[in-house]
């Protein structure tokens, strides 16, 4: 799965570059960069793989979120629906973006369902934080369809789903706004960092001057720069772009490397009894990061990631007891402990997040097992993998319930 697997003279190349000027800001200093402008050159490599009319680069995958969803003008007392089913950043984003998060159930996509969606809409929603979950993608024709009908805006959190695709359209350009992590576990690493996407040039007027205190990026004297908006610091710096730029190049293949070894891995586990896979509307957009593997109930998989211990099988996750990615373990915001107090503790919870039923969501998650892919397996690891999964929950099926 990560980039940082394939960490090599690349990126040290792409670094050395901006170390020969110490030119380390992204912007101005024309004279002294030698015509280096990585964080640009990394923006126009995402949009070029993506297909995205506007790339905007910052310091972190959680500020992209927070970009996206105030260029596309979600603030204070909007109702946000969100999956339970996430890392926390989605949910913290709306958090801080002053708005009120409305859990909503997913499915065996892993992300929202229109059906959950539907359910979660109230007069006060203004938006979908769709999350593009585990490499893969939701079921976008009938989101799209319900969203248009509600006049509710499609952002979306594609945090772990950079290089997937829904029918040709790239996650993250399926509304009107989308963001990538590239932080140390994702298919391509800036160390920290993080890009906001959209195909409508104001709304991306707005990512870049909100992410650099309103500045405008216009001219070639940054303190006479005009501020439209007001905004705040949440700038990528030269160094991690450089890293951004040179990961970024890699990423075609590390997908065909993905989609080989998950192809090798689903071949002989979809001949398991008792195993199945996470639902991909579109498999040929699959960026498979992960192969998501559903065991028939909770119980069972727990079993099963009990056989696993044992036999020291590693490199997997079970979300549903993860503190930062399965809503069960997120009491912080089901109390709302903040340092500082936000909107949400003016204006109301729009749910009883501490008696939230979300029977489908814990159902889905309960039975998951995530295996990351490494792209620098060789094929034989990924044979000896696939036979001792396969072993395991053979063993784990044998115990009586
Ligand atoms: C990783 C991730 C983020 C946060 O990214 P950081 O770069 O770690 O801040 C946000 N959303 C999702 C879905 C993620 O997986």
């Amino acid at each position: 799965m990560p980039g940082t697997e394939l960490f090599g003279k690349e990126e040290k190349k792409e670094i050395n570059d901006v170390l020969e000027t110490g030119i380390l800001f992204r912007y101005n200093h024309d004279a002294q960069r030698n015509n280096i402008w990585k964080a640009r050159e990394f923006e126009n490599e995402v949009k070029k793989l993506l297909g995205a009319k506007y790339a905007h680069a910052v310091s972190s995958g959680s500020t992209a979120v927070a970009c996206a969803l105030a260029a596309a003008g979600i603030g204070a007392g909007d109702e946000v629906i969100v999956p339970p089913f996430t890392f926390i950043a989605s949910i913290e984003a709306v958090l801080f973006a002053g708005a009120l998060p409305v859990f909503a159930e997913i499915d065996e996509t892993l992300c929202l369902s229109a059906k959950g969606i539907k359910a979660a809409i109230t007069p006060k929603t203004k938006a979908v934080l769709l999350v593009q979950m585990c490499g893969g993608m939701a079921q976008m024709d009938e989101i799209l369809k319900l969203c248009k009908e509600h006049n509710i805006t499609l952002v979306e959190d594609a945090g772990q789903a950079f290089g997937a695709s829904y029918k040709g359209t790239s996650v993250g350009l399926m509304g009107k706004t989308g963001c990538y992590s590239f932080d140390f576990f994702k298919i391509a690493t800036c160390g920290e960092g993080g890009v906001m996407v959209t195909n409508d040039e104001q709304v991306y007027k707005n990512a870049d001057c909100y992410s650099d205190h309103g500045h405008s990026h216009v001219g070639n004297n940054r303190g006479m720069e005009p501020h439209p908006i007001l905004g705040f610091n949440f700038r990528m710096g030269e160094l991690s772009a450089a890293i951004g730029l040179a990961q970024t190049r890699k990423v075609s293949f590390i997908l065909q490397k993905n989609r080989e070894y998950k192809k090798i891995l689903t071949d002989v586990l979809s001949k398991v009894p008792g195993i199945s896979f996470s639902t991909l509307p579109d498999p040929a957009g699959d960026s498979a990061t992960f192969l998501n593997m559903f065991l028939p109930d909770t119980q069972a998989a727990k079993r099963t990631v009990d056989e696993f211990n044992r036999a020291g099988v590693g490199g997997f996750n079970y979300w549903y007891s993860n503190m930062y990615h399965f809503i069960n373990q997120w009491d912080h915001i089901k109390e709302l402990k903040v340092a500082a107090k936000l909107p949400i503790h003016l204006l109301g919870t729009p749910q009883d997040y501490k008696n939230l039923q979300l029977p489908k969501s814990q159902e889905v998650i309960g039975r998951l097992i995530s295996f990351g892919i490494r792209c620098t397996w060789t094929e034989e690891e990924v044979k000896s993998l696939a036979n001792q999964i396969k072993t395991c929950v053979e063993k784990a099926s044998a115990v009586p319930a």
